[in-house]
């Protein structure tokens, strides 16, 4: 069972700054689904830690470092899997999106899950995973994400449910066997928060993590914890110190045995051998520098 911190964005309810006031005033709405996703992660047997800091005064950014200190205090004693904060947003666009620093792997994964169920159980447009400099993102020790869940100045309002919200939030965080929707076939099965492949079907068996890479008609495959297949995710293989990426369709990438295959993800473009290992501080086959980081050098 994993140990989350909930935390709750923007709550500096009634005060000018404090946060999206439109159609939905968000610092009430970040409590009530917080409180939600608290309550159903600890159902499913999970430890949460509820962070809900109450500024009164005008708003500077001061409750995003009493949060991120707060969660860091709890890191300090015990093994937290994942940072969540709650939001909702503003701008006039629609669906939810899930914001990262982009150096944690692990938040990435959990980003893509959480957009993904919210968007589905929504049935709104996924934004998806979106790299931000946030102080909060910033500050914490752990991984991080934080949910932008859907936007207040915009018809998305009228799809505003904290239960329905907070159930997809907990589905993308938690496991395969937590998931309602869940009707298991040999293979290759997918519901709302990503793809898995089970292989016994009596007995509930599927890859997770425990099982390194598959091969599975010709393509190479990777597993996380829960047993989701990498989906759009950067992997890094301790056993043989090199960075992978699946793509979309959760396949790892792989170049020829004359030609790196190469690959603009985020902001830069990376390079893949025909193992799918990627290329560092080195010139590839094909001529091109690429740093430490494995971006290539314009
Ligand atoms: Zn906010």
């Amino acid at each position: 069972m994993s140990n989350f911190v909930i935390a709750v964005g923007h709550t500096a309810s009634g005060n000018t700054g404090c946060g999206v006031v439109s159609r939905l005033d968000e610092s009430n709405c970040t409590r009530e689904i917080g409180a939600l996703v608290a309550q159903y992660l600890e159902e499913k047997g999970h430890v949460v830690n509820l962070l809900r800091v109450d500024e009164s005064n005008s708003y500077k950014y001061k409750d995003c470092y009493i949060r991120a200190n707060k969660a860091n205090d709890i890191a300090k004693n015990s093994n937290v899997e994942l940072y969540v904060e709650i939001h909702i947003n503003a701008g006039g666009g629609t669906g939810p999106e899930v914001c990262v620093t982009g150096k944690s792997a692990l938040a990435n994964q959990y980003a893509t899950k959480v957009s993904n169920s919210l968007a589905t159980s929504l049935n709104l447009t996924n934004r998806g995973v979106k790299i931000q400099s946030f102080i909060v993102l910033n500050k914490t020790s752990m991984p991080a994400i934080l949910v932008e869940c859907l936007f207040a100045d915009s018809s998305d309002a009228d799809k505003y449910d904290a239960e329905i919200i907070a159930r997809a939030i907990v589905n993308g965080l938690v496991g395969i066997e937590n998931s309602s929707d869940n009707v298991l076939k040999l293979g290759w099965n997918k519901n709302n928060i990503g793809w898995w492949y089970c292989t016994d079907v009596t007995n509930k068996y599927y890859y997770t993590s425990q099982n390194d890479w598959k091969n599975i008609d010709g393509d190479w495959y990777i597993f996380d914890s829960n047993g989701y297949a990498l989906e759009s995710a950067w992997y890094y293989d301790s056993s043989d110190k090199f960075w992978y990426y699946l793509d979309h369709s959760c396949k790892m990438v792989r170049g020829t045995k004359d030609k790196p295959l190469w690959l603009w993800i985020d902001s830069g473009c990376y390079s893949f051998n025909e193992h799918g290992q990627m290329h560092c501080n080195c010139v590839t086959l094909d001529g091109y520098r690429v740093d430490e980081s494995g971006a290539w050098v314009k």
